[in-house]
């Protein structure tokens, strides 16, 4: 998605710099009218193409938005952890990894135990 946007845009560059080229070529050279209208044709064919680059720009937000939408339950759930003694709510700074194993220090009762029940730890 990202990288076809790129390439609307690289293409769009290269219509308006040949647009350029052949516009100038069309003031160097007798004759030049056919010129002018190849730099016209590209110039909008090169607007055209940041057009549509610019179009695909919300649809990826919108992705970018299902990502976020898809990540904010693990997150929730990190933030909602309870404590099993007092039903206090956990935060992740009450999370300390010892000898490799996650372990909860609840502020409010002074509990100590193993996380063993969530996965993401
Ligand atoms: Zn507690």
């Amino acid at each position: 998605m990202k990288s076809g946007k790129i390439i609307l845009f690289v293409l769009a560059a290269f219509a308006l710099i040949f647009s350029f080229l052949f516009f100038l070529g069309a003031g160097g050279q007798t004759g030049g009218f056919n010129f002018i209208w190849i730099a016209i044709a590209l110039a909008v064919v090169g607007f055209i193409l940041i057009f549509f680059a610019t179009q695909m720009g919300p649809s990826e937000e919108k992705a970018n938005n299902v990502t976020v939408n898809i990540d904010l339950p693990g997150e929730v759930g990190m933030d909602t952890i309870k404590c099993k003694s007092c039903g206090g709510v956990l935060s992740e700074k009450d999370v300390k990894l010892v000898a490799g194993a996650p372990v909860v220090t609840c502020p409010y009762c002074g509990t100590t135990y193993q996380l063993t029940e969530e996965p993401k730890w």
